[in-house]
């Protein structure tokens, strides 16, 4: 491959702490190859790692003195040598949400903000990063992906970096920032007449067909370990302690389920202490497989057909829904669905407290936050974290008429003033009493 010497600073010697793919159901084990199926029993496939091997080499030190990105965690992600792609995606601000904490009646919350992440603003840069470093390493110069939209901006755009060729699937109906978002970057974008999950089915067949690198599909056991970063940047950024709560959104539900593996891996190589962590989960009401399963206790996930403005989080067939749901049950955890109205007041409230503009999928976490508050789900003192994963200017028609609007004036002191008195007087009718 041409860019093995891309970047001098590194060798091409392997390196790999990882050991192979096993399957998450029978354990079978496979050679580390593009494939997510198991053979046996079509159990979805993992990376597996060495993590005596990884315990031996990796210090808090030494993760503190690597790059300032989810590369510093190097040595869990499925890559065999040290030329990775590296577009400064990851270590994105926790932030103490204090103002949103008191409206909420929260003590202890945080803000993990991939709304800034890098380069196309949302937690997919993650999986990506990784899923592309490994399809160099494994030979493709075609990559693709089947998408909700902010994976379609990455993998279009981090492919653009790498110099591979780009094929991108997405449902016609994308808001507008999203398709824009991907084909700035050139590459062959592909939007099908159907749903997410009609997507997802065509694209399983081109994999097949075409022998393309598909980062969701015949590269997912790669893709997916991308998510664990959102562990373990918590978990530094915290002190090196684990939080108490967390409340993340679910598509496939595979974000959720990764980001407790990243929290287990850690204790497990003994850079963190151990406890309990709750793990509750977001979906939108209009596509709430994963909900309606974890409330019936059903033990199956029965797939809808998406309807809700939350496009990015719209999965009606999620493969990871099943593990979502145990590890919410495991952890005394919860998993709930809020309307599209909800919502959007999600993402006014995190705007107003916390100055974050959030996409629709943030702001299904923050109203299924407040819901888990409201209820009594979620404890006060808990140090809560919430995962805020896309940003806010890619889904602008979700809440166009349902934000105020500029005062329009001349370019006159006098209009100004005029404008600013009505607008005291609106204000100051707001917030009367109404009496009747
Ligand atoms: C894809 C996506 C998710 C969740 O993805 P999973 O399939 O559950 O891993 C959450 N938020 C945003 C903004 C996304 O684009
Ligand atoms: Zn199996």
């Amino acid at each position: 491959m041409t860019s093995a010497t891309q970047n001098s600073r590194y060798t091409s010697e392997k390196v790999s702490t990882f050991s192979g793919l096993k399957c998450k159901e029978c354990g079978a084990e496979y050679e580390a190859k593009a494939m997510h199926v198991c053979e046996f029993c079509f159990g979805p496939l993992e990376v597996a790692y060495d993590y005596e091997a990884i315990a031996a080499k990796v210090t808090r030190e030494s993760i503190q003195a690597g790059p300032n990105s989810i590369w510093r965690y190097r040595d869990f992600l499925p890559v065999e040598t040290d030329n990775y792609i590296d577009v400064g995606t990851g270590m994105t601000p926790l932030i103490k949400a204090s103002r949103l904490a008191r409206r909420l009646g929260l003590k202890n919350l945080y803000i993990k903000n991939d709304a800034v992440n890098m380069p196309t603003l949302s937690f997919k840069d993650r999986v990506v990063s990784v899923a592309l470093s490994r399809a160099r390493e494994l030979g493709f110069s075609t990559v693709a992906c089947a998408s909700t939209g902010n994976l379609a901006n990455s993998t279009a755009a981090i492919a653009a970096h790498a110099g591979l060729d780009c094929c991108v699937f997405i449902p016609s109906d994308l808001e507008a920032g999203k398709v824009l978002g991907t084909v700035i970057y050139a590459p062959k974008v592909f939007a099908v007449h159907g749903n997410y999950d009609q997507v997802n089915r065509l694209c399983s067949e081109v994999a097949n067909t075409h022998g393309w690198g598909f980062v969701n599909i015949n590269l997912r056991p790669y893709y997916s370990e991308g998510s664990k970063t959102l562990g373990y940047e918590v978990i530094e950024q915290l002190g090196w302690q684990l939080p108490d709560h967390i409340v993340a959104p679910l598509a496939s539900g595979s974000l959720f389920t990764k980001i407790y593996k990243g929290f287990q891996e850690f204790v497990k190589v003994g850079l963190v202490e151990g406890k309990d962590v709750r793990f509750s989960g977001a979906q939108a009401e209009g596509c709430s497989p994963i909900a309606s399963a974890f409330r019936d206790g059903r033990d199956f996930v029965t797939p809808v057909k998406p309807k809700t403005i939350a496009k990015s989080i719209a999965i009606g067939n999620p493969a990871d829904g099943i593990y979502a749901i145990d590890i919410a049950r495991k952890t005394n955890g919860n998993i709930e669905s809020v309307t599209d109205a909800e919502i959007i007041e999600g993402m006014k409230l995190l705007a107003e407290t916390e100055g974050i503009f959030t996409e629709t999928a943030g702001g299904t976490t923050i109203a299924v936050l407040k819901k888990l508050v409201e209820a009594g789900k979620i404890d006060p003192d808990e140090t809560t974290v919430a995962y805020i994963t896309g940003n806010g200017l890619k889904t602008q028609e979700a809440i166009q008429g349902y934000v105020g609007e500029p005062l329009q004036i001349e370019p006159k002191l006098n209009s100004f003033e005029r404008a600013l008195e009505r607008s005291h007087t609106l204000e100051r009718l707001e917030w009367q009493p109404v009496s009747v």
